[in-house]
């Protein structure tokens, strides 16, 4: 029997952080860098999962009841996945599935929504011909939240789904929206760097920042019935917010939406230099706004702003640990990472790692 390959890229979130629960804009691109899923047929009606970078395997009945175990570990995601396609009715193939990846997996790259992805995408594939990626966004979306039960908003998905070559993908997350934003970077790389520090804090922080961010909205519209969305906010009416900790959430929030407006603009001109300028302003707010960076994401970033060459950076994801990115020039991009490499382990004992890679696809076929 004729194996098959299919692959799914992680992503970065260029700017709009921590706004798609916001209702507000969102501008991701996927990597060339992501996850290939080989998939075996086999008529014995099991499905046997496998990742090289896992010791745990796992071998099911395809007519098995699946629920999450948190002892099934990584393959509770390609589980989610089989359960909501028998849920909906649709029909699991008898396969093994064997997961290869250079996608760093846990620092917010996103490689749990490309495992998502590209297992739904190959199993649809085994029975349909045309999957719709808005659709199947969704739906690996759904796995992620009730099935996982991590309550993402729908950023990562779309990106690793809908991602094209050179391009940023625009997301309106209240009207569930997206369009395609030529972004070529020239003789810039997009530089990944990763801090390599465990984002413990991340979970309990997002639902802080969510609640804190409902009860900005909950002001306004004591004012303004009619606002759904706090990005829907013009910036001056946030002033009657009086708690200065609900004010300072809100101000990022109306001002990194101002930001990816302004990114939109400046990408339609290819000026990357205003757009490094938006990437630096967009970390300080995420940094005394919202206080989702912390001391090894604002070294690594501010280590990468000294760099001459170096248009801008900033972290990206939901903080507290993960990556950052930075916009340098080729021919200073070595030295940003001896530099940044050096300061980082200086001054927090950690090794930072870097990835350079391009804007690549979404989920595809391999042939
Ligand atoms: P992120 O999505 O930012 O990488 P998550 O914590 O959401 O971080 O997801 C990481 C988890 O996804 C891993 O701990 C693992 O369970 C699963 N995962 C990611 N890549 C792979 C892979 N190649 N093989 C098996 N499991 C993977
Ligand atoms: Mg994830």
């Amino acid at each position: 029997m004729q194996i098959q390959k299919y692959f799914a890229p992680g992503r970065v979130n260029l700017i709009g952080e921590h706004l798609d629960y916001n209702g507000g804009l969102v501008l991701p691109a996927a990597l060339t860098l992501g996850v290939e899923l080989a998939l075996l047929p086999r008529n014995d009606g099991k499905i046997q999962l496998s990742s090289p970078t896992h010791s745990h395997t796992l071998e099911i009945d395809v007519s098995d009841d699946i629920a999450f175990q948190t002892e099934n570990d990584w393959c509770n995601y390609p589980l989610g996945i089989i359960a909501q396609m028998k849920k909906e009715g649709y029909a699991v193939p008898s396969c093994n599935l064997i997961y290869n990846s250079n996608l760093p997996e846990g620092s917010g790259l996103s490689s749990s929504a490309a495992v998502e992805i590209v297992t739904a995408f190959a199993l649809l594939s085994q029975t349909t011909s045309r999957i719709d990626l808005v659709w199947l966004a969704n739906f690996c979306k759904q796995v992620e939240n009730e099935f996982i039960g991590v309550q993402c908003g729908i950023m990562d998905q779309y990106a690793v789904a809908l991602g094209r070559q050179s391009h940023a993908l625009l997301i309106d997350c209240a009207a569930l929206k997206h369009d395609y934003i030529p972004f070529e970077t020239g003789d810039y790389v997009l530089l990944i760097m990763n801090t390599n520090k465990p984002r413990s804090l991340v979970l309990s922080k997002y639902n802080e920042r969510k609640a804190e961010c409902e009860e900005a909205l909950r002001v306004i519209q004591t004012t303004t019935s009619d606002i759904k969305n706090l990005c829907e906010v013009v910036p001056h009416a946030i002033q009657q917010i009086t708690d200065e900790i609900i004010y300072k959430r809100a101000r990022h929030v109306v001002t990194e939406n101002l930001r990816v407006k302004e990114v939109i603009k400046t990408l339609q001109v290819n000026d990357l230099s205003t757009f490094g300028r938006l990437m630096n302003a967009s970390h300080q707010s995420l940094a005394a706004d919202y206080e989702v960076s912390g001391m090894e994401l604002d070294t690594m970033v501010h280590a990468a702003q000294q760099v001459k060459g170096c248009l801008g950076a900033r972290m990206t994801g939901a903080g507290f640990g993960g990556c950052a990115i930075a916009l340098v020039h080729t021919t200073k991009m070595e030295e940003l990472v001896n530099k940044v490499g050096e300061v980082y382990i200086k001054h927090t004992g950690l090794m930072a790692s870097f990835y350079q890679t391009e804007i690549g696809d979404g989920v595809s076929a391999l042939l």
